[in-house]
């Protein structure tokens, strides 16, 4: 009988900043998940857009999940080293006749009155869809496009591990959305579909906001032949008045947050918050290993993560 094959998670942060500890949460969630069934963890630096990323904040990134007791399994992988892999992607694509260049500027994306998807981004309104060659050509000479794909009037749904049932018609909800930007940098909806079947990923394990993500991902999927990872979407944390946690929330960051806590004490008051724990107190990833269970993670976060 073939061995059963190991399942294999990723962690998969953008190194925009330093992380914090939202980001410890959905790593520490993540590493768990895969380590508690003798699973393997990829670690994959999402570092597509040069503007906003720099070397410097992926080796803080991975200096922070050794100090706070997480590893992983082979090589770090860089997105911004791939594009080769997402062209033949987007090759693909564009010989199935799905891609079309898109000419709106973000303003006239903004005015069109479309539909808000969940994450509050417009629903494309199709302006560019149907554009003759010669509107291509014509337009091209003084804008450069960016690429979108065609999605189709069905729908695509999967069972979360944490928030069962999901599903979106991907046409109404989702729109035809961009893989690869004017400034010719591939959109993270394409690097993340190529990479996670490139690296072997069985399992997703990532934060809720990017739940509505994954009907197109799953469609991606489908029209490029690969396979579909299992998902789990964990809650957000959120800052002690209730907003998401975000980059400018310097007392959240790791660097501050280690001249106070140790990391035990900080994976103890994030174990809390996974129902892994009954009351905040200093235990190691691999100490919770044994405790680890989807069914005890909260699905919605209720509490604020107040220090
Ligand atoms: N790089 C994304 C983030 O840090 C995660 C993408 C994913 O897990 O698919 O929010
Ligand atoms: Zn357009």
């Amino acid at each position: 009988m073939p061995a059963a094959r190991k399942l294999r998670g990723r962690f998969a942060p953008s190194p925009s900043g330093r992380m914090h500890l939202g980001n410890l949460w959905s790593c520490l969630l993540a590493w768990l998940a895969a380590r508690s069934v003798g699973g393997e963890i990829a670690l994959r630096m999402e570092d597509l857009d040069p503007d906003r990323c720099r070397a410097s904040y992926c080796d803080q990134i991975m200096r922070d999940l050794e100090w706070f007791g997480l590893d992983w399994d082979g090589a770090p992988v860089y997105q911004s080293r791939r594009s080769e892999l997402y062209a033949a992607a987007f090759r693909e694509l564009e010989k199935q006749g799905l891609l079309y260049p898109c000419f709106c500027t973000r303003a006239e994306r903004l005015a069109a009155s479309a539909p808000h998807r969940s994450d509050g981004v417009a629903v494309y309104d199709g302006h560019c869809r149907d554009l003759s060659q010669a509107e291509r050509d014509e337009l091209a000479q003084t804008r450069r496009p960016a690429w979108r794909v065609r999605v189709p009037a069905r729908r695509f749904g999967f069972s979360d591990l944490l928030q069962g049932d999901f599903s979106q018609q991907l046409d109404r909800d989702c729109g035809d959305f961009i893989l690869r930007r004017s400034d010719g940098v591939y959109a993270y909806q394409l690097a993340v579909v190529v990479d996670d079947a490139a690296m072997g990923v069985s399992q997703v394990v990532r934060g809720s906001d990017l739940l509505d993500s994954t009907p197109r991902q799953l469609w991606l999927q489908d029209v490029l032949g690969l396979p579909h990872p299992e998902y789990g979407h964990v809650p957000l944390l959120l800052a002690p008045d209730g907003r998401r946690l975000a980059k400018r929330d310097r007392d959240q960051e790791l660097g501050a947050l280690q001249t106070r806590f140790s990391a035990s004490e900080l994976v103890g008051v994030l174990a809390y918050h996974a129902g892994l724990l009954p009351e905040p107190e200093p235990i190691t990833p691999a100490e919770l290993l044994p405790r680890f269970n989807w069914s005890r993670l909260p699905k919605e976060m209720g509490l604020a993560l107040d220090d």
